[in-house]
């Protein structure tokens, strides 16, 4: 007996075959005698089609219609998962995210929850009702709806599950769990047994796009274990937790390649303190998200700097920064379209020497030539030719034996 939120996305609730399945599965955990608050999104595409329609009608629609369009997916899919239930004999009630507790801050369409009170989630539960909540939205202080931001269903779980105090928050999705790599790329990746919650963010922020990174800093935050698993099977997923020393014993967790950010090299800038800041000002300035940053040591008064950004923004980038070097002394800028971003990422790091070495060397041993290095507390990652990286991907997994079972 424990209490259980379940979260189902998209997929997971994509048309009523797939929500008769899962209300089975809602219904097996409640009759093992568990208290059980499921969480779903809309259906998969539906969000989408809304924001669609919208915009057909008008360039720039209202924010709170918006928001009173886009709650309509997540009521619809929680009313039929309800519905699901009764036919098989389960008491259901569904919640909107108001009527669930969930307050939000008054910024329609990226919301920020301020709180739950979950009295009435609670009520219902100890009449031994599963309760059915709507993903993704809430209702401000003047009782208006509003949305908490694209893949914010996630969140909801996350932040219902700390609220109701549940032994465990399961995000049931269309794979099976985190993996040590991309198994499309990295034929013999893993699924991992458990990760900590900064391993998951390193991961999941490049590339293996699992969860809303959001939501998994809410866990971090309030200490929410989850369990990320597949509703399309019985397997069990990855649980994503608190750090423990035992953890510190793997190295490396996972390699992650990300191929959604561009090189930007700015050459021939003036080596004099506050061009950095010009720069990068700029780029803000211009809504730019910069990651990697590198600058070269100066030599006579001139200096390069490098850093990358999401390949949509390149042009936007390049631009903001020719405009300011006609500012600050001339230069350079050039952008380079085809490379990737490789990591391996593993709390063990902060207590083991020697990854570094290992990474450096499974490159050179595959030629592949590494143009940017960056490292933090538990990742290290390199900028590559994007046309090696899926090989070099494969490489450094094997290099630190991930694919063996840890
Ligand atoms: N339906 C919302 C979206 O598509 C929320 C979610 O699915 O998490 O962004
Ligand atoms: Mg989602």
């Amino acid at each position: 007996m424990a209490r259980i939120v379940q979260k189902y996305g998209g997929t997971s609730v994509a048309d009523v075959e797939r929500i008769r399945s899962i209300a089975a599965r809602i219904k097996k955990s409640y009759d093992e005698k568990n208290d059980v608050v499921v969480v779903v999104s809309a259906r998969s595409g539906v969000t989408n089609e809304l924001i669609g329609k919208a915009r057909f009608l008008n360039p720039s629609p209202n924010d709170r219609e918006m928001d009173m369009l886009l709650a309509v997916g997540e009521q619809e899919t929680i009313a039929l998962t309800a519905m699901a239930l009764h036919a098989l004999g389960a008491p259901a009630v569904s919640r909107t995210g108001g009527q669930a507790g969930i307050l939000t801050d008054p910024a329609h369409t990226r919301a920020r929850i301020v709180s739950i009170n979950a009295e009435n989630i609670e009520a219902a539960l100890k009449d031994r009702n599963i309760v059915i909540v709507a993903g993704f939205q809430g209702v401000n202080a003047e009782g208006q709806i509003t949305t908490l931001g694209r893949g914010g269903s996630d969140l909801s779980a996350i932040a219902v599950a700390s609220a109701v105090k549940a032994d465990l928050c399961q995000i049931f999705t269309d794979v099976e769990g985190v993996y040590t790599a991309d198994p499309r790329i990295v034929p013999d990746a893993r699924k991992l047994v458990e990760i900590s919650y900064d391993e998951m963010l390193e991961l999941a922020s490049m590339g293996s796009k699992v969860m809303q990174a959001r939501a998994v800093e809410f866990a971090k935050k309030y200490r929410v274990v989850f369990e990320v698993r597949s509703s399309f099977n019985e397997n069990p997923g990855t649980i994503v937790k608190e750090e423990v020393v035992s953890m510190e014993d793997v190295v490396v967790r996972g390699v992650a390649v990300d191929k959604s950010q561009v090189k930007v090299t700015v050459n021939n800038i003036s080596d004099r303190p506050g061009t950095a800041a010009r720069v990068f000002h700029t780029l803000a300035d211009a809504e730019v998200v910069v990651d990697m940053i590198v600058q070269n040591v100066g030599r006579g008064g001139r200096a390069n700097l490098t850093f990358t950004v999401p390949r949509d923004d390149a042009d936007r980038a390049k631009k903001a920064v020719e405009v300011v070097l006609g500012e600050i002394g001339g230069g350079t800028v050039a952008v380079t379209n085809e490379v990737a971003k490789l990591s391996v990422v593993g709390v063990g790091m902060r207590t083991h020497s020697g990854v570094a070495s290992t990474l450096f060397t499974a490159l050179s041993e595959n030629n592949v030539n590494i143009q940017l290095i960056s490292t933090s507390e538990i990742k290290i990652s390199v900028v590559i030719d994007l046309a090696r990286a899926d090989e070099a991907a494969r490489a450094v997994h094997e290099a630190f034996g991930l694919a063996k079972e840890a």
